[in-house]
């Protein structure tokens, strides 16, 4: 794409915070479905299921975990069996070593420091072994209180695609996405596009003559 083409994108299209409001209320219209796709019942199987869901689809995690989670209901039975066990248990997973690890090492924090309980705040979640920052935004905002904005490939993708962000940097994508994102649309917003993402916007072949939001995306083709 061209220098100029960019910029008449841009300039048909208008500035991204009169953008934002509009690309929210549409996606909402259209993914109403939009939701985190792993499967749990507790604070506990939440934290598990996103910290396993690294480097595989949520699919794949929702299978091991049908069967895990009738095992392992407590931090305590996480710690009661030979970290091997544990590996077995999750293998099919991937990296399941470090997830084992990781695992326990979070279980025995939260039973040391937090009574057991999941902790709410982003700066406690991140303290806990293996909990990276994305894992932490997953998980707070599953609790109820988004403290950031998930940022994974389809969000990558396609707030680069919706000119939303210049960066590709994780960490500075979501410190653009704050910057625009209404506060109470946080939590849904990285479901939104990630479905978008899966549905219309795919990664090689984006099907811009069916997305709602053709008019709004500097991006689109037609
Ligand atoms: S118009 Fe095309 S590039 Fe833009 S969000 Fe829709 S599918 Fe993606």
């Amino acid at each position: 794409m061209g220098r100029s083409f960019v910029g008449e994108a841009r300039r048909r299209v208008g500035p991204k915070r009169e953008r934002i409001r509009p690309i929210v209320e549409r996606l909402k219209a259209e993914h109403a479905d939009a939701r985190i796709a792993l499967r749990f019942r507790t604070d506990i199987e939440l934290l598990v299921s996103v910290m396993l869901s690294a480097q595989t689809t949520d699919v794949n995690v929702n299978r091991v975990t049908e069967r895990l989670f009738e095992k392992y209901r407590r931090p305590e039975d996480y710690l009661g069996v030979p970290q091997e066990e544990l590996e077995r248990d999750i293998y099919a997973t991937g990296f399941f070593r470090q997830k084992a690890k990781a695992i326990r090492g979070t279980m025995a924090m939260l039973l040391e420091e937090y009574d057991g309980q999941v902790p709410r705040r982003l700066e406690e979640l991140v303290r806990l072994p293996g909990v990276a920052r994305k894992t932490a935004n997953v998980v707070a905002a599953e609790l109820g209180d988004p403290q950031g904005i998930v940022v994974d490939t389809h969000v990558r993708r396609l707030s680069q695609r919706l000119g939303l962000t210049r960066h590709d940097d994780p960490v500075k994508i979501e410190r653009d996405l704050q910057r625009l994102v209404p506060r109470a649309d946080w939590g849904v917003f990285p479901h939104l596009l990630i479905w978008h993402g899966r549905r219309v916007c795919l990664a090689r072949a984006p099907n811009c003559t069916d997305c709602v939001l053709l008019d709004l995306c500097p991006s689109a083709r037609f």
